[in-house]
């Protein structure tokens, strides 16, 4: 069977270990703002593009709304080798882009010019380039790209979708916001709000008390990010994981927090809003991400400059 066409540039010298490493790609578009660049792609063609890229290799690209949570992920990375200077369980940062490999020298630069460590540049020129996720052990994809995200959802792979947008610079430790259903959980409850309305939904719980939830999209990468930060006490951790949902805590709380402990999954801190908006507690936490599939709870995130992912549950 002939290779499918991809450019992988391989530039870490402490190789990592795929299959102990927490792998995140990351689209170029992610991880930097290339909406100028994007938008000239899209108005003046391939051709042009690529000159404007090669005439600007040396000039940095604006920082991204996924650019902070790479950073601090990098930070972890620091903050496990400082007490285990052995760990293999490390994220792994893969940058993925359906740029051709000769203008990918600008991101390339960008990178270094950031400081960024990433162990691999992949330069595919494939149309799906989710193709490649599973067997580079990925674990969450984050895309600019609607149809890349629900093709790696559709594979299997935690996914959600960046927007550019203005984004506070958050400071360490690296703080991770999920939603509940339909981010971590599955979807099941929120089908029986949308068909029996609230009381329904409360009675099913009460029903299924005892039933953990099905899982999530998110799930997956949320259990390697809770065994990552397991490794430190709550004190001295450089990672904070939280739980902030529309539920109630009172009506909807218990089989949350029971399907979380089935799972072994910790979290640090859950809110149960009660349905209230989730701007104000994201100000306040300052989360690096937060990944929740509502888009006007994403916009609420936006409007505080909160980096926000978007899960799509309906691809
Ligand atoms: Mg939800």
């Amino acid at each position: 069977m002939a290779e499918p066409e991809s450019t992988v540039i391989n530039t870490n010298v402490k190789q990592k270990d795929p299959s102990k490493a927490l792998v995140i790609a990351v689209t170029t578009r992610a991880i930097f703002n290339l909406e100028e660049e994007h938008k000239l792609y899209l108005e003046k063609g391939k051709e042009e593009y690529i000159r404007h890229q090669q005439a600007n290799e040396d000039k940095p690209l604006p920082p991204g709304t996924a650019f902070a949570f790479i950073q601090a992920a990098q930070y972890v990375n620091e903050k496990i080798l400082e007490s285990t200077p052995a760990e293999k369980g490390l994220f792994d940062i893969l940058v993925l882009s359906n740029n051709s490999p000769e203008s990918g020298a600008r991101i390339i630069n960008s990178t270094k010019h950031y400081g960024l460590e990433i162990s691999k540049f992949c330069f595919v020129s494939d149309e799906d380039s989710t193709q490649y996720l599973k067997s580079h052990g990925v674990k969450l994809f984050l895309s600019a790209d609607r149809t890349d995200v629900c093709n790696a959802l559709r594979r299997g792979v935690s996914a959600a979708l960046i927007f550019q947008q203005e984004v506070q610079a958050p400071s360490t430790p690296l703080r991770v916001v999920f939603d509940g259903d339909a981010v971590l959980f599955s979807d099941e409850t929120d089908k029986v709000f949308r068909e029996q309305g609230l009381e329904g939904a409360m009675q099913y719980e009460r029903a299924m008390e005892a039933v953990p939830m099905g899982e999530g999209p998110l799930k997956a990468f949320a259990m390697h990010l809770g065994k990552m930060r397991k490794k430190f006490s709550q004190e001295k951790s450089p990672i904070r994981t939280y739980l902030v949902t529309a539920r109630s805590g009172r009506d909807m709380g218990i089989r949350a927090i029971k399907t979380l402990r089935e799972w072994g999954l910790a979290i640090d801190e859950a809110f149960f809003m009660d349905g209230a908006p989730k701007g104000p507690i994201l100000a306040q936490i300052q989360p690096h991400i937060f990944f929740d599939d509502g888009l006007h709870n994403i916009q609420g995130a936006q409007n505080v400059g909160v980096p926000s992912a978007w899960v799509p549950s309906c691809c």
